[in-house]
């Protein structure tokens, strides 16, 4: 055998048996490359318009509407192609497709979730101290606190009066609207906070909004700085301080999403986690017109604290929805359950080379090498997680290979790092057979969380994929 024959027998042998990866666009065409690049400008859209789990049920609501669904009605009978909606009390929503076979070989669903990491307000969150006047907040999901010091934030939410009457607000996204803050200290005065561990460094309750300055003109009364804003707020909103008892308000970071790096193959933005998956989610519904099972897109509340709650997947209401289908097809709920699939659409983490030794590069996602398929994540020894069977993940690996998807699988961080869980235990949980797949992102649950365009249209592709499954 001489070199050269002995070269390519190597090189046979290689290409055969060896896993080869590269970066993801040496595998893409201008095409796609162009195709992602478009499909994100539409995703940016979503991101500025639904930085809340309420915004993006208005949102999707009206672009689904638009799209010919309808709300879903117990009492009607739907036929294959007909698509519908279940508002769930405005925090989570559920869209179908009902499929040429209807529920009976299962229903096929992507899961995301709409919530994110914030600030919220406590029911008594307004004072005034030494001339100022601030709002008290209680943070939501797991945040680095002192990343949420100094960024520019806008208000969101719906305060509900006593009589039932509501206002939604949302304020410090127009150029000319106010935004708020929380302090930071200055290093010149920060000798002892700087010599504290990073997570004390910042308490949770010392994150509170900056929210006015001026008083009340008066040489009578006291509160007169805290009287004048909530005067002002009265003003616009038509609310009372107690009405602050019964209100969902969020701060979130005013910021708009934008590209990031000079060939602009990123997006970095407020809440990718989970809008990242949501939005491809959403849109594979919206494209897939007559699938042959029954699709249904779940867009969850609640996620970041545990999926708790009548909004979080945790609760009965996907497992109630999917009996009323059954039911108008004579068939049992936890029949339908027990056959159907479903991608957990969430958020992995990226290989970040500045923090390497977080990860274990050979077991990573990475940033441009497409959708993760996560067969499980959870955190000690796997606790907390579902963690999809062999033959499913196959089936998975089989799907994307033949739809030219590009995708990857990783796990989330060195083994004793940490971790995290998705929905994906809770679904699974209803004798549902589930996987996790999205985008890897860069920073999560930070304020700016960092994304790779065509990460996000993989994503995309791999949902229609699975909707279109035959
Ligand atoms: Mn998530
Ligand atoms: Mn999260």
């Amino acid at each position: 055998m001489n070199i050269e024959n002995e070269k390519s027998y190597v090189e046979k042998l290689t290409e055969e048996l060896l896993i080869n990866r590269k970066n993801g666009f040496m595998d893409v065409t201008d095409e796609q490359i162009e195709k992602a690049d478009q499909f994100c400008e539409g995703y940016k859209n979503f991101l500025n318009k639904a930085k809340t789990e309420r915004e993006a049920v208005t949102v999707t609501i009206a672009y689904a509407e638009k799209n010919g669904f309808v709300p879903f009605n117990r009492d009607v009978t739907y036929q294959p192609g007909d698509k519908i909606y279940y508002n769930n009390r405005d925090k989570s929503l559920i869209l179908a497709v009902i499929g040429k076979d209807g529920c009976k070989n299962g229903v096929r669903m992507a899961a995301a979730h709409i919530d994110s990491p914030r600030l919220d307000l406590k029911p008594y969150p307004m004072y005034e101290a030494n001339d100022l006047v601030l709002f008290k907040s209680h943070y939501y999901g797991g945040l680095k606190k002192y990343q949420w010091t100094t960024i520019p934030l806008s208000m969101h939410g719906r305060v509900v009066r006593r009589d039932g009457t509501f206002v939604d607000i949302c304020l410090g996204e127009e150029p000319n609207d106010p935004q708020f803050c929380v302090t930071d200290l200055l290093p010149h005065l920060g000798s002892e906070q700087m010599g504290k561990v990073l997570s004390k460094a910042i308490e949770g309750e010392n994150l509170n909004i900056l929210i006015g300055s001026r008083p009340v003109r008066s040489d009578k009364g006291s509160n007169l700085f805290k009287l004048n804003i909530m005067k002002l707020i009265h003003e616009k909103y038509g609310i009372i301080e107690e009405d602050f008892v019964s209100a969902e308000i969020e701060f979130v970071p005013a910021f708009s999403a934008r590209d990031v790096g000079f060939d602009k193959s990123m997006i970095g933005a407020y809440g990718h986690d989970d809008r990242v998956c949501s939005y491809p989610a959403i849109e594979a519904i919206m494209h897939c017109q007559m699938p042959k099972q029954t699709i249904l897109t779940v867009l969850a509340d609640k996620e970041e604290v545990g999926s708790d709650g009548n909004t979080g997947l945790n609760s009965s209401f996907l497992r109630y929805f999917i009996a009323d289908l059954a039911r108008q097809e004579q068939l049992d709920g936890y029949d339908v359950l027990r056959k159907s699939k479903c991608l957990s659409a969430d958020v992995t983490a990226a290989y970040d080379p500045t923090y390497a030794s977080a990860y274990e590069p050979l077991n990573s996602c990475y940033l441009n090498n497409g959708v993760g398929v996560m067969k499980y994540t959870g955190s000690r020894g796997k606790a907390g997680t579902s963690d999809a069977s062999a033959e499913f993940m196959a089936e998975i690996r089989n799907l994307f290979d033949s739809n030219d998807i590009l995708w990857q699988t990783g796990e989330l961080g060195k083994v004793d790092g940490g971790g995290g869980g998705t929905v994906a235990m809770y679904i699974a949980n209803l004798d549902v057979d589930v996987i996790d797949v999205g985008v890897p992102v860069i920073s999560m649950h930070s304020p700016f969380e960092v994304v790779s365009k065509l990460d996000v249209y993989m994503t995309y592709l791999g949902i229609e994929a699975f909707f279109t499954a035959k």
